[in-house]
């Protein structure tokens, strides 16, 4: 917090840190929503990212190629055949992973059963899977359904660690919970940010603690990639899986990320669900039946790619290598932590709230979850009457996530002026 000693709640600060800011350029790159002709101060970055102008062109492509080609696209100069390839360098580098150890398919949901079912494999009294009490339904329903599947109670083999009172996880309480499991412990299945609070875990210390009793930690990163950069491969996670239309702007419902350290990748005996893409490249099209899988995370796909969909993915990633996650990383520590400066230094609206997410840096991405203690939903209300897209969480939740690439000080700044109208 120190370094945000010299925001001042100013106007012209915000004008001035806009100025100043060397990424600015990239909002011309996207398509900002409107209501009554007016852009809007999109905050909603964390739930589906905005559209990046030149998405429209890379579909169209791939539309008219389609038109022209026919089945012959396959195997052009720009193959859709190779098309999982493509995108993999910025992938590895948004979460810090070798090549071969990240692809893009399939959608979130389906990716968490995939890796379920190659690591959650419950053997005598190694059981248990942990994750975090709130966890996101879909992460809930997918665990707790490997779990029926193999006639394994969740009642007494799933362990939900629980926050404290404003939702925070501490990392002590984790690694104690896993370490005290001990041997009836599979699996980890956390987020890398918590969708609710904001909070970033400590990959590397969860993971280490799942190791020193022999199990797997494996973690959800939808709210963490293309939001904070990450050293999976370093921090030795087993595997991981994201989707990309959050912070990775890649259009609704769009394919997911998935790591999965080269330990386990280039092992062609790990137990998998497997397809013919996951199928050896040059023996692909003999159409034999013996499995031959492509080493690394490739030899998990299912499927030919969703061409038409999965170049919006590419659109973005090319964006993204344009800018450096370590750059966007960086403004967004600024402008998240601008958000957070004139909440807490506002004393209209100071009393009324307290902020869910981690004040530490190191600990939060874009997002901070504000939470009201009265007028809560009067003031969203108000935000959402005048242009600024949130979203509401029960009982009494604000998120509120300033995305880097196309948010601005001054939108900041507006947010903050409207919320003091309703406390004044
Ligand atoms: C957004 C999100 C999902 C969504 O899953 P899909 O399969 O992409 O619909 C799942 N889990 C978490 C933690 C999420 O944040």
């Amino acid at each position: 917090m120190n370094k945000l000693r010299h925001f001042k709640k100013d106007p012209l600060t915000a004008r001035l840190l806009d100025q100043k800011d060397p990424l600015k350029e990239f909002r011309k790159e996207f398509h900002i929503p409107k209501q009554n002709n007016k852009e809007v101060i999109y905050f909603c970055g964390n739930s589906l990212g905005l559209q990046p102008k030149i998405t429209f062109s890379k579909i169209n492509h791939e539309l008219k190629k389609w038109a022209e080609k026919g089945v012959e696209g396959h195997f052009d100069e720009d193959p859709w055949v190779s098309h999982h390839h493509k995108g993999k360098k910025t992938m590895s580098s948004l979460v810090g992973a070798k090549i071969h150890e990240v692809v893009a398919m399939n959608n979130l949901t389906t990716n968490l059963h995939l890796l379920l079912a190659s690591f959650y494999q419950p053997k005598e009294k190694r059981k248990k899977m942990i994750i975090e009490k709130g966890a996101f339904p879909s992460d809930y329903f997918a665990i707790t359904s490997h779990m029926k599947q193999k006639e394994i109670d969740p009642k007494d083999h799933l362990i939900e660690i629980s926050p404290d009172e404003n939702g925070y996880f501490s990392n002590e309480k984790i690694c104690h919970a896993i370490l005290t499991t001990g041997d009836a412990l599979a699996l980890v299945l956390l987020p890398g940010i918590q969708y609710y609070s904001g909070q970033f875990l400590n990959l590397k210390s969860i993971t280490h603690a799942a190791h020193k009793v022999g199990a797997f930690a494996g973690f959800d990163l939808a709210h963490a990639a293309g939001n904070i950069p990450m050293t999976l491969h370093e921090d030795k996670v087993d595997f991981a899986a994201w989707c990309s239309y959050k912070y990775l702007n890649s259009g609704p419902g769009n394919v997911s990320g998935v790591f999965l350290h080269e330990k386990h990748g280039n092992n062609p005996d790990f137990p998998r669900l497997a397809g013919w893409w996951g199928q050896n490249e040059t023996i692909r099209f003999k159409m034999e039946n013996d499995f031959d899988p492509i080493p690394g995370i490739d030899g998990w796909m299912l499927s030919n790619a969703n061409i038409i969909s999965s170049v919006a993915h590419l659109a973005s990633l090319d964006m993204f290598e344009k800018a450096g996650i370590h750059e966007l990383r960086k403004k967004s520590i600024l402008l998240t932590g601008y958000l957070e400066y004139l909440l807490v230094n506002n004393t209209a609206i100071k009393p009324h709230i307290k902020i869910l997410t981690p004040k530490n840096e190191s600990e939060r991405g874009c997002q901070l979850s504000i939470y009201f203690y009265d007028q809560g939903k009067i003031a969203f209300d108000h935000l959402k009457k005048n242009g600024v897209i949130i979203d509401w969480r029960e009982p009494n939740v604000i998120r509120v996530a300033p995305v880097p690439f196309y948010n601005t000080f001054q939108e900041v700044e507006k947010v903050v002026t409207l919320l003091t109208q309703i406390f004044v």
